[in-house]
């Protein structure tokens, strides 16, 4: 990894810091990490290199802030949350090409993100006037009813591909349910969390109610882990983080909630509209460059019209250009992952279709560009059809019956999402509840909202993030019954 950790201002490098009790802190360590901009090559900020000492600042902070938190009216939390959605919006520009520095990401994409962000807030802001509990009728001399409580100071931990729009996902229904939080965003894209903190703070939210600790996930992600007044984590990462975030939380017995990776998989059927699958499946599988945990990454053709749809994929993948509208593998590590993949479907003997190499960016020269690529004839066994890759690579996978196509689906060891392709609906709908993922689609890919559900079934986590689900994620219930 291209990262090093250097002492505090030895450059004129911009520093990004922690985001604790309303105010920006220094790491009490005083080191910074380098942070490579993906489209240049270059060092382009120094993130703070953040100590257990500064984890239990936050904390303190937020555990502080907890009580008042608690009691403000619900309807007051959601003026706040739409509050901090509106100024999401007003700095949108600002906050896209903060986005852009730290992820290359094209404009389009990054302004995107920054939308999805502030729908967060504007939601679960929304939710604080649906009714939380209910009322038993348990015995008549007994009245019943239950409530839900927040769980107190919430940590979030989150990666390097959509990092404000993660971060979001996790804090908007924490919050509405009235907890605090104690963020860490990835050290490879800490900018716009912080950002996000200081915007809460500028629209009123009170003085540690949102604190973001900057720095490594060993030091800083496990020391909030660890933390005894953290009672509540949401995790988006890696399966080997989440694991390790696992045995953490269930030493603690705290709940979790893990969004892990994923190999999903479309599955096309001869009777589908080939012309516009083709093109979804391209978007599945490039959007973000590929580094997206739902990217649509395994493709599953009927036999009867195998070569034909991948003419077309092919075709459709042309449009599709480095530098241009795709965008670069963020971090260094991981080009050289994604790389790594291209030797390992050689030596599997996986066919390539297109791509299968770095992309050279005029003026661009040293950034962390992939061709999109494809294999045909891909085996599901293979390490490529079995292994996240996290870039934009598609192994296409021939099948002849439909129970075959869930077999090969479902013989993966993650399950984020899935999407099935064809004009029989029923077959669509059987296909669809055979499917083990958390969400499908049929006859699109990944139109999802923040409405809607979304979490893994196996290897891709547990628990849910989005939609009105998730707050019960974020909180739990009591039941009170009072004799009469
Ligand atoms: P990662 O697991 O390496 O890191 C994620 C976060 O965990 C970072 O903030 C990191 O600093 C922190 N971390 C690392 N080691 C830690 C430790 N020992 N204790 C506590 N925290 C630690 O993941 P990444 O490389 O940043 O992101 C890519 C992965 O994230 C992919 O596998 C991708 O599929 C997954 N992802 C999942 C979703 C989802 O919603 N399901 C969304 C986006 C990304």
């Amino acid at each position: 990894m291209s990262h090093s950790t250097t002492k505090q201002n030895t450059t004129n490098l911009k520093e990004v810091n922690h985001f604790i009790d309303g105010k920006t802190v220094h790491s009490s360590g005083g080191t910074y990490i380098d942070n490579v901009n993906p489209i240049t090559g270059q060092v382009s900020v120094g993130v703070a290199a953040g100590t257990v000492d500064d984890v239990n600042l936050a904390v303190a902070a937020a555990k502080r802030a907890k009580r008042d938190w608690r009691h403000f009216s619900n309807v007051e939390r959601g003026r706040l949350m739409l509050a901090l959605a509106s100024a999401i919006r007003a700095n949108k520009d600002r906050l896209a090409e903060l986005e852009r520095i730290d992820t290359g990401k094209p404009l389009v994409l990054a302004l995107a993100e920054i939308d999805g962000t502030a729908n967060y807030f504007e939601f679960y802001g929304s939710l604080v006037y649906l009714p939380t509990g209910e009322v038993l009728d348990v015995a008549p001399a007994q009245h019943v009813y239950t409530k839900r409580e927040p769980f107190g100071v919430v940590g979030v931990i989150t990666p390097w591909n959509l990092p404000m729009n993660q971060a979001a996902r996790a804090i908007a229904p924490a919050l509405v349910a009235g907890n605090v939080v104690v963020a860490k965003p990835s050290e490879i894209t800490s900018q716009t969390t912080v950002e996000l903190a200081r915007l809460a703070s500028e629209v009123g939210f009170p003085n540690g109610v949102i604190n973001v600790v900057l720095g490594t996930g060993p030091v800083v992600g496990e020391a909030i882990v660890r933390h005894n007044d953290i009672r509540k984590v949401a995790f988006t990462g890696s399966v080997g983080v989440g694991r390790v975030i696992g045995h953490i939380a269930a030493e603690r017995i705290i709940p979790l909630t893990l969004e892990l990776g994923g190999k999903s998989a479309n599955i096309v059927f001869e009777d589908a509209d080939l012309d516009f699958a083709a093109a979804e499946a391209v978007k599945g599988f490039t959007l973000n460059a590929g580094q997206v945990c739902s990217a649509g990454t395994r493709l599953l053709v009927q036999r009867s019209v195998y070569q034909t749809f991948l003419e077309k994929v092919a075709k459709a993948v042309e449009a599709v250009v480095p530098g241009q509208n795709l965008g670069p593998i963020i971090t260094a590590a991981q080009f050289e992952r994604v790389q790594s993949y291209f030797k390992i479907a050689d030596e599997d003997g996986a066919h390539v279709l297109t791509g299968g190499k770095v992309a050279k960016v005029k003026d661009q020269e040293n950034g962390f560009y992939i061709q999109p690529t494809i294999y045909k004839d891909v085996d599901n066994s293979m390490r490529i059809a079995q292994e996240e890759i996290f870039g934009p690579v598609l192994v296409a996978i021939p099948f002849d019956t439909e129970a075959e196509a869930i077999a090969i689906t479902n013989d993966s060891p993650y399950g984020l999402i899935g999407s099935v392709w064809t004009r029989d609906i029923s077959r669509a709908m059987r296909v669809a509840d055979e499917i083990e993922a958390g969400q499908i689609f049929i006859n699109i890919w990944n139109t999802m909202s923040v409405q809607t559900p979304f979490g893994g079934y196996k290897h891709s986590g547990y628990g849910r993030e989005k939609g009105i689900e998730a707050v019960h994620h974020y909180s739990h219930s009591k039941t009170v019954t009072v004799k009469i």
